[in-house]
């Protein structure tokens, strides 16, 4: 593991292009069917050069290396915005960007800027990519004129330089800029032309003439990054020098600090990013609008007379402070959808001022989604950087091209369509918090080096591991029956849970990277609703295999499920129940609005006709007095103890959420609560009680008491939602200190500084405000009532919890613990968990085989393969499966988000079970860290993955389980146990894994070794 990225050589680089396109129909990873072919040849024109689509990479991590910039060309870009250049570049500017330095979980962040290589060392990238896209487009027929095969140059390359005047002018920068205008001095340009004369041989649609062709002249526009706070004076002067004396067409980038702190501010609040810690100093210190205004129209006139192009780059990231260990150090640069209407806003009023006349480039937060609104408003070109470093990574960008194709653009900005834009920007749901409101899809899985590809829905996810992508796959398929069925494998309640379950499986889906995760319940539900009645009309009870019995003490979710999994396997359960229903917190306290009778009767239904008895109104205080005719005891008996609040007064006048809620569902929600009714709490329970008394008679107003704000509330966002819709008021950063019956006393709170763990923490402010309620409600969390454990001699934990072991085992021998009895308020899946653990547990004891079987469906890979990189709007019914990518059978999210290709998917006969295993190239990889956002296992590709090394230094500097090839069939090797030793082919000295994956390589991709 190293950051420093080495170049490849340009003969290396189409012998590596060529040989793994014939091989495999690949090139670095991007499938042949995510090629761009301009379909209608047309073209528009920019800098007197053609451009087949107004898309690209913006300058930045996907535009640094040759193979970045081929990556993006094939998969439709056109307009390359090269990676900045800057005085400070190589060993220097890596000293300072730390690592990792790039965060694409949402909203985008970056702490690195400018080239990593040296400026010579970019130039050379540069020239190499500016002719291997000729050499490529010409070869694939990617680059063709109107009707057309014949190659027709259809691309741009802008350069951008920083960041002030003196640093442009040094020699360094200087021989860049020039070597850019007209590389045939160069001795990059010079060996490439020489290396592809000699070798025209080996294309079919490459000749000599062709590359003889090749113009030199690689760029002949600029764009200009300044650093925050460079004076007005010293942009324009730059923007004059490059004008006057480079006589190159200029952009300059504004930055969106031209908006002010307030409107900055208060944009990024009102769409849900209130977590971004920043201050005035940059709005203070940055370039001023009116200032700006005034500079960009005289550098228009002054680029007019000179006969070239002037325009903005709209705009560079935005400083925020690192508040969250998003990444190391203090400040950060965001971008991406947060970006998205600070740089519209900064678009639309700066052509507004200039009646539409100032050409924009456009780059802040642009995707799939909004990329043709921001074209037919006239805004080109437009490039993009944080969609392509999300799963799908360059192959989004073939959507985007696709989008644009045939598009008319206006011959100016329309200014009344941009403005309409920014007046849908703040409900734009793409582009507010509240559309991804998870802060990981990691799961705690460790990342192995074989194998890795997982369904972070259903593992890690669901804690029942439910069999996700398969059943999503047949509901799609009309399978419904079959699709039930495997639901019921591991679910014991699928209708309640396809109504109210918490889903944190969608909150592990990859499509929540891409747009919005699949609708992982609602297809449940559809397929219950289809099939849930006739599948229970064909059970039976399966004969009894155990001589032991197994008592359930609760018909809670988690009672039911360890019965209704242990009766399917042959054991005979009894649950005995205190109440007159089955089904404890869902039955007699989740709202009816929330779930129906019916949905509730169909679960129970199903434990009934495989077998449960259940023996009602029978309270269980004595486990000994069971023992005689159990072998086993199940305590399922939840957590239906009195939350407290610890008021300084009136305590007693508060009304538990529990005991609140049973009662407006007794009564059908016709409770006396008087007028006000207040709610204390900021979770699930608390938006239930809000949305209850909402329906009380009489109720003329209910307002959440919460002590931080919304944002910062553990309700699932669709609890949230709903209570809000319901008409619910919230008082926020407010904590109760006292109730008299009628007057709410609360202390006003403010945040403090973050903790070590990045939640920000509240304090009191000492100032008190006085409401009026009639009812106060207190929900803040039941407790579990621990009598019936410690009257059975079952020992507790510190915590005061029960204490489990495996299996959810009590200390007492036999005596297991499930659901919210165990582990305080939870969920209703996770009382279904524990209840197949106990079950699986007690099965094992009893010698008897579980038959949680997993089904097997393999999908066509090429179809999986066509689904990533494209954004899709959630379908209507039953063909929302269509959307599942089918993690585990298909996850490669490595290789799709490393911007420098540095993840290879290769075939390794012989080692693992997945088709494909992940190879880790050290020597393209900057450390970047993006694969490790990405993967859905707690580990890092970049570090765990198999790591092929190019020179002994590397392998030496890295601790990566990897190889070098030294040459000869003889390579150095760390193994999976770190163990460093030389490696002959056939040696047995390596497991089989290992030496397949060495070979594999060798023989199958070895354009990859380099000695
Ligand atoms: C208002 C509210 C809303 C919720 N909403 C959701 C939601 O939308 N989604 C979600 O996943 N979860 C939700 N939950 C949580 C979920 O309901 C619980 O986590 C789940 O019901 C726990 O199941 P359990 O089997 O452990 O306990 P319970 O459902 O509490 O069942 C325990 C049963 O044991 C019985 N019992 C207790 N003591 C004895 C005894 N000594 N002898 C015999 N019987 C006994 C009780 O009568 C009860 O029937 C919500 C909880 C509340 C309070
Ligand atoms: S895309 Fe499909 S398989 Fe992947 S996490 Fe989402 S539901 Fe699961
Ligand atoms: S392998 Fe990972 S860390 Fe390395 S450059 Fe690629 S995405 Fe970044
Ligand atoms: S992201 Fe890469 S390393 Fe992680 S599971 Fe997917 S394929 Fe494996």
């Amino acid at each position: 593991m190293s950051d420093l990225m080495r170049p490849i050589p340009f003969d290396n680089f189409i012998d590596w292009i060529f040989a793994e396109y014939k091989k495999y129909g690949t090139i670095f990873g991007i499938r042949e069917e995510k090629f761009y072919r301009n379909e209608s040849g047309a073209c528009a024109e920019m800098f007197n050069e053609k451009l087949a689509t107004p898309i690209g990479p913006a300058a930045g991590p996907n535009s640094q290396l040759c193979q970045n910039i081929v990556a993006a060309y094939l998969t439709g870009s056109r307009f390359v915005e090269l990676k900045t250049v800057q005085k400070m570049d190589g060993e220097d500017l890596r000293k300072c960007v730390p690592r990792p330095c790039i965060n694409a979980q949402d909203e985008g962040y970056n702490v690195e800027w400018s080239t990593e290589l040296t400026v010579p060392e970019a130039l050379d990238e540069y020239v190499k990519a500016w002719v291997a896209l000729h050499v490529v487009g010409c070869e694939l027929g990617l680059s063709t004129a109107a009707g057309g095969a014949e190659f027709n140059r259809d691309f741009i390359f802008n350069m951008s330089v920083g960041y002030d005047l003196d640093g442009i002018k040094s020699e360094k920068i200087d021989g860049f800029i020039e070597g850019l205008k007209d590389a045939s001095q160069t001795a990059v340009f010079r060996d490439a032309i020489a290396y592809l004369g000699a070798n025209v041989g080996r294309f079919k649609n490459v000749d000599a003439a062709f590359v003889s062709s090749i113009s030199p002249n690689v760029c002949s526009s600029i764009t200009l990054s300044t650093l925050h706070g460079c004076p007005p004076t010293e942009i324009e002067r730059i923007a004059r020098y490059l004008l006057d004396e480079k006589k190159l067409h200029t952009y300059i980038k504004c930055n969106p600090t031209l908006l002010g702190y307030e409107y900055a501010r208060s944009t990024l609040d009102a769409m849900g990013y209130g977590y971004l810690e920043f201050d005035d100093h940059h709005f203070r210190h940055d370039l001023q609008y009116s200032d700006a205004v005034v500079m960009l129209r005289g550098l228009q006139d002054f680029a007019k007379e000179r006969g070239l192009a002037f325009g903005v780059k709209i705009t560079n990231t935005f400083p925020v402070k690192i508040g969250n260990n998003e990444l190391p150090g203090e400040q950060m640069y965001m971008s991406g959808r947060a970006l998205y209407p600070l740089s519209l806003t900064v678009a639309q009023r700066l052509s507004k001022d200039f009646g539409g006349k100032l050409p924009i480039s456009y780059s802040g937060g642009a995707d799939a989604f909004n990329i043709a609104d921001l074209y037919s408003a006239g805004i080109n070109p437009i490039t993009v950087c944080t969609t392509i470093l999300k799963p799908g990574g360059y192959s989004r960008l073939t959507q985007l091209a696709c989008e644009l194709e045939g598009q008319q653009l206006p011959n100016q900005v329309d200014v009344s369509a941009l403005e309409l834009l920014v007046g849908g920007m703040r409900s734009n749901r793409n582009h507010l918090k509240s559309a991804r409101p998870v802060a990981s899809r990691k799961t705690d899985s460790k990342l192995g080096v074989w194998d890795c590809f997982k369904a972070p829905c259903k593992n890690g996810g669901c804690p029942i591991e439910q069999q996700i992508p398969e059943y999503l796959k047949l509901v799609a398929d009309g399978k419904n029956n079959e699709a039930f069925e495997v639901i019921a494998v591991d679910n014991a309640s699928p209708a309640i849970t396809g109504v109210i379950c918490n889903h944190a499986c969608q909150s592990k889906c990859t499509r929540l990277d891409y747009d919005t995760p699949l609708a992982i319940r609602a297809i449940k539900r559809e397929a219950v609703l289809a099939e849930q009645d006739k599948f229970i009309a064909k059970l039976s009870a399966p004969a009894v295999r155990a001589e032991k019995r197994v008592a359930v003490v609760g018909a809670g979710p988690g009672g039911v499920a360890a019965a209704l999994f242990l009766r399917r396997n042959g054991v005979d359960v009894t649950v005995f129940e205190k109440r007159e229903r089955p089904y404890g917190i869902v039955s007699y306290v989740i709202p009816e609005f929330r779930i129906s009778r019916e949905m509730i009767e169909k679960d129970y239904e199903l434990a009934v006709k495989t077998g449960v008895k259940f023996e009602f109104n029978k309270e269980i205080t004595d486990i000994a007095a069971l023992r005689g005719d159990f072998g086993f005891v199940v305590l399922a008996t939840g957590a239906w103890g009195k939350g407290a609040l610890n008021l300084a007064q009136g305590e007693d006048k508060l009304v538990d959420a529990l005991a609140f809620l049973e009662e407006s569902k007794a009564k059908d929600c016709n409770t006396q609560l008087g007028k006000r009714v207040a709610v204390i709490g900021g979770g699930d329970v608390a938006m239930d009680c809000a949305r209850a008394a909402k329906r009380a008679p009489g109720v003329e107003d209910v307002t959440i008491v919460y002590r931080r704000t919304k944002e910062f509330m553990p309700a699932e966002p669709e609890e949230l939602a709903e209570a809000e819709a319901d008409g619910v008021n919230f008082a926020l950063l407010l904590s109760p200190v006292s109730y008299d019956g009628q007057t709410l006393t609360c202390e006003q709170m403010e945040f403090t500084a973050r903790d070590t763990s990045g939640r920000k923490g509240v304090r009191g402010i000492g100032v008190q405000t006085a409401l009026a309620f009639d009812t106060v409600i207190c929900a803040v969390g039941a407790q579990v009532d621990t009598g019936v454990f410690t009257f059975n001699g079952i020992e507790l934990n510190a915590r005061g919890g029960v204490k489990v072991g495996s299996g959810n085992e009590t200390s007492v021998a036999d005596v297991y613990v499930a659901g919210d009895a165990k582990s305080g308020p939870s969920t209703i899946v996770a009382a279904i968990a524990d209840g197949k653990a106990i079950a699986a547990d007690i099965l094992r004891k009893l010698g008897l085989p579980g038959d949680f079987i997993k089904k097997d469906l393999p999908q066509d890979a090429e179809l999986l393969y066509a689904r990533k990189g494209t954004l899709l709007q959630p379908h209507e019914g039953a063909s929302e499966g269509c959307r599942c990518l089918t993690c585990d059978q298909l996850c490669e999210i490595c290789v799709d988000v490393c911007p420098n290709r540095a993840n290879i998917a290769i075939v390794v006969p012989g080692a693992g079970t997945n088709p494909r295993q992940i190879l880790h190239v050290d020597g393209m990889c900057n450390e970047c860290g993006n694969c490790g956002i990405f993967c859905p296992h707690s580990g890092d590709p970049y570090k765990d993955k198999l790591t092929l090394f190019w020179t002994m230094h590397d392998f030496e500097d890295s601790t990566n389980i990897g190889f070098l090839p030294l040459g000869g069939g003889k390579y150095k090797v760390r193994t999976e146990g770190k163990a460093v030793l030389e490696h002959n082919a056939g040696d047995g000295k390596l497991s089989g894994e290992m030496a397949a994956a060495i070979a594999a390589v060798q023989a199958g991709y070895p354009w990859l070794i380099r000695q």
